[in-house]
């Protein structure tokens, strides 16, 4: 099993420790030659989602990658990971992969609450650590994606497919539990190849 990290901007480093941690081997996404490498699941970090987005345009990675995700290569996508992969952003015409049927709003939790922890549960995992950053929330879900997570009723992870997605880091905690959960849904899909 090989793990692709986009390394253009933000947390990807978090996530490269956590998979070493585990075992597991990775390589970063940086430039388009780096995509002649085969992998079997692809982890999208936090950062900052416009200047990923105007990276992966620039770098010519954007067409290359969404069509691997359309053709259900597992994806982990984490706070502006999900802004990636979002259909739709509330009060924002751009838009990036649109591979999963969501509409996100950024920066939700405005300026007081830009940052904060909390425990909650995440269906098929339990209750785990939270950690958000100006982080957005989703604010609505096609039936057919499954709903992971909620805080204070807001949707925080969801899965469609081979894409989960949260508004929050799992690569900043101690609890490599939703790491675990992505490998397995990585396993399943080399198997069923
Ligand atoms: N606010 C950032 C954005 O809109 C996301 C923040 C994060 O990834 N921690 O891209």
């Amino acid at each position: 099993m090989k793990i692709a990290v986009l390394a253009l901007q933000g947390a990807y480093a978090e996530h490269e420790l956590i998979l070493r941690q585990l075992g597991i081997e990775y390589f970063e996404i940086r430039k388009r030659d780096d995509l002649k490498q085969s992998f079997d699941g692809l982890i999208l970090p936090g950062g900052e989602s416009t200047v990923m987005g105007k990276l992966l345009r620039e770098l010519d990675l954007m067409e290359p990658l969404k069509s691997k995700i359309e053709q259900d290569m597992p994806v982990l996508a984490t706070c502006a990971g999900l802004i990636l992969l979002a259909d739709k952003i509330e009060n924002d015409s751009s838009v990036h992969f649109q591979t999963l049927p969501v509409t996100v709003k950024r920066n939700a939790y405005g300026r007081q609450l830009g940052s904060f922890k909390t425990q909650e549960n995440m269906l098929e995992i339990g209750k785990i650590p939270m950690t958000f950053i100006r982080a957005p929330y989703i604010i609505e879900a096609a039936p057919e994606v499954k709903i992971l997570a909620e805080v204070d009723k807001k949707i925080v992870a969801v899965r469609y497919k081979n894409q989960l997605a949260m508004s929050f880091h799992p690569e900043l905690t101690e609890d490599s539990s939703v790491h675990k959960y992505f490998l397995e849904i990585v396993q399943n899909s080399i198997e069923l190849c």
